[in-house]
């Protein structure tokens, strides 16, 4: 069962395809909190007046923390995998896979092991359970974890708006086979974790809500009725102008043929940031790279 049919769920229970999982009337509501909190903030919610009044000397730096549930040696992914996947992280948000630089980078503090085969094999169920014990850091912590998801769902997560009210949940979950290197045919070079760790930015799938409006609100990607699936070279599903945006992370295609953030998402990751991560917990001061366990 290598083809997997979809890439995440986003709601928690949520299995296989999760084009319909939000709603128009969720992605409403959720903008509308984003709104609010632009405008408390910057006095405004337009997103290139929030860039500008943000001021911000450098890109934004998201301390990781990654916690790798195992089954004894399944899932014990190393050291070096896990490095490359935060590299894979920052290519595809530093705009070296093809895309516009999103200016977010992740940096990687820490990473934990624990050998709990019931959590590594029932991530969706037992999240509440794990996450209460491992999770670290404040809203702008990426605690991103490695388990046995599946092969139709890779991975899921939660987005910043969720992160008052739950804030033991935040984060990114993923099946450790996606990792660089793993063993999902044409879903192993940790395209899921860059797609998750987009939702965690508060990025919608590029065909959320299909030809209607709002789409995903975001300008520069155009309308799509329905996730891509493999690699296609173009395909066009919906009026408006502009062919599907088939190579972007936030749609299903393979990892081999994601490769592109535009610059509107980019300004829409940074306002959403200002709006609910940036200070929201204090900074993450945590140095102790790689401790098992650590420190903190
Ligand atoms: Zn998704």
């Amino acid at each position: 069962m290598r083809g997997a049919a979809g890439r995440d769920g986003l709601l928690r229970g949520a299995r296989g395809r999760d084009g319909q999982a939000l709603g128009r009337g969720r992605v409403l509501a959720m903008e509308d909190d984003l709104r609010r909190r632009l405008t408390a903030r910057f006095g405004t919610s337009d997103l290139g007046a929030v860039d500008r009044a943000a001021r911000r000397p450098g890109p934004i730096s998201v301390p990781v923390r990654i916690h790798v549930l195992t089954s004894g040696r399944d899932g014990a992914v190393s050291e070096a995998v896990l490095r490359r996947q935060v590299g894979a992280l920052n290519a595809a948000y530093g705009g070296r896979d093809g895309g516009h630089a999103t200016g977010v980078r992740f940096r990687l503090v820490s990473t934990d092991r624990t050998n709990r085969p019931q959590w590594f094999h029932e991530p969706e169920r037992l999240e509440r359970q794990f996450k209460r014990a491992l999770r670290r850091g404040g809203a702008g912590t990426l605690n991103l974890y490695t388990a046995s998801v599946g092969s139709d769902v890779l991975g899921f997560s939660t987005f910043p708006q969720a992160y008052r009210k739950k804030p033991v949940l935040d984060g990114v979950v993923v099946d450790y086979r996606t990792l660089p290197g793993g063993s999902f045919r044409h879903f192993a070079a940790g395209k899921t974790a860059v797609h998750e760790t987009g939702h965690w930015l508060g990025l919608y799938h590029t065909f959320e809500n299909g030809c209607e409006q709002p789409g995903d609100e975001v300008g520069d990607t155009p309308f799509e009725a329905e996730p891509s699936e493999g690699c296609p070279v173009a395909k066009d599903t919906c009026p408006q102008p502009g062919g599907d945006p088939v190579h972007n992370f936030m749609d299903y295609g393979w990892d081999e043929c994601m490769h592109e953030f535009t610059a509107g998402q980019g300004r829409r990751v940074r306002a959403v940031w200002a709006a609910y991560r940036e200070r929201a917990g204090g900074p993450d001061r945590g140095h102790g790279a790689r401790s098992v366990g650590g420190a903190r």
